[in-house]
């Protein structure tokens, strides 16, 4: 992709992609998207969601989506919650629009502390893989502290798990990831 800017990506993808866009085409065009810094990702994603029209189709949507469900932010709520009040008028959206509602209330939940991860039980000892995914892990070879950075598989909320091992019980020092 050699503009760089995320209103050129946008408006580069909402003029290539339309309603009768092979699938894999758009999946195509959108892995180069993830060569993108995330705050490029989740603007070109808000982009297309506020200037999408029906000849899209819902895939670039769904598209746009899937990217704001993995990298995005409670700072994204506001022109989210402005973007989805114009989807109703799009008709190839369809019922797809219920998704982009949950990716919503994802994020207003992690505002909002919402999720079962922000209590304290959910972080006093080793991560719960059904809770969380790693997503990245380091140990140190000299038996210091490993590393690790999960994110909640509900909303999306990302901590960095500093574990000591001790003499009986290793110790837990959980980070919210702001
Ligand atoms: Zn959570």
């Amino acid at each position: 992709m050699d503009k760089r800017d995320p209103l050129q990506i946008a408006r580069l993808l909402l003029e290539k992609i339309s309603v009768s866009t092979p699938v894999h085409e758009v999946n195509q065009v959108f892995q180069e998207l993830n060569e993108l810094s995330e705050k490029d990702r989740r603007n070109t994603a808000l982009l297309i969601l506020e200037q999408m029209s029906s000849s899209n189709g819902h895939v670039i949507a769904l598209l746009a989506n899937e990217q704001l469900s993995s990298v995005g932010t409670i700072d994204d709520i506001p022109r989210l919650e402005n973007a989805i009040k114009r989807l109703p008028q799009i008709e190839s959206l369809g019922n797809w629009q219920k998704l982009i509602g949950d990716t919503l209330q994802k994020l207003q939940n992690r505002r909002d502390e919402l999720c079962a991860c922000h209590l304290p039980f959910s972080r006093s000892t080793e991560p719960d893989a059904t809770t969380f995914e790693t997503l990245e892990r380091k140990v140190d070879p000299n038996w210091g502290p490993t590393t690790t950075l999960l994110r909640c598989r509900l909303c999306q909320t990302r901590y960095t798990l500093i574990t000591e091992e001790g003499y009986h019980t290793p110790a837990y020092r959980w980070t919210r990831v702001i």
